[in-house]
């Protein structure tokens, strides 16, 4: 798989020591709404943000909830964004809890800032939204992230969990996908 990439942009230590403090940061945020016993929701946006979620909240010691939704931005091979679709449920059970987004990659901003909308109107008391990578010089939307694990600039990358046609979710590292391997 790394014979497809051009670049590694970020290597498993960096990104490791870079989600530890981004949990720490968080957990200082959540500790507050933890000690008066309100509940605390973790939304992770599937597919891409599996594997951050996963070593995110390891490093988390408050009371919380996951609860998943799925969307998808790229159908099948294509690094261009169409804009986000849900795909199956959204989280129904969202009034007064403190609600924390959790993705892989802001980019245009579009799909968080559709997930940032619904869950409000579902009553949160609050919506928090960290991603680990974000990409400035796309922006389309007022939104921003509360937390962010690094502001790339602007290419198509994938591992830890972010792909290309369903694939190279499992590099631990991120890179920079060559366009040879574009199809
Ligand atoms: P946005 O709605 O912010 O434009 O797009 C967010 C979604 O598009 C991300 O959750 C991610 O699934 C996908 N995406 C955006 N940029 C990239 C990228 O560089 N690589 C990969 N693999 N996915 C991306
Ligand atoms: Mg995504």
């Amino acid at each position: 798989m790394q014979e497809d990439l051009s670049e590694i942009l970020l290597d498993a230590d960096s990104i490791a020591r870079r989600v530890e403090e981004i949990a720490l940061e968080l957990g200082r945020r959540l500790a507050p709404m933890a000690q008066r016993d309100e509940p605390v929701v973790l939304v992770p946006v599937l597919t891409g943000s599996l594997v951050f979620t996963a070593d995110l909240i390891r490093h988390l010691p408050q009371k919380m909830r996951l609860d998943v939704v799925t969307v998808s931005s790229y159908a099948g091979a294509t690094t261009e964004s169409r804009g986000a679709t849900i795909r199956g449920a959204v989280p129904e059970d969202m009034a007064g809890r403190h609600v924390v987004l959790v993705d892989d990659i802001f980019d245009t901003g579009n799909t968080l800032s559709l997930l940032d909308g619904l869950v409000r109107e579902r009553g949160a008391a609050s919506v928090t939204i960290c991603v680990l990578l974000a990409k400035p010089s796309r922006y389309e939307v007022d939104l921003r992230p509360d937390l962010i694990g690094f502001e790339i600039p602007d290419a198509f990358v994938v591992g830890y969990g972010l792909d290309y046609d369903g694939l190279y979710r499992n590099l631990p590292y991120i890179g920079i996908l060559k366009p040879e391997a574009v199809k």
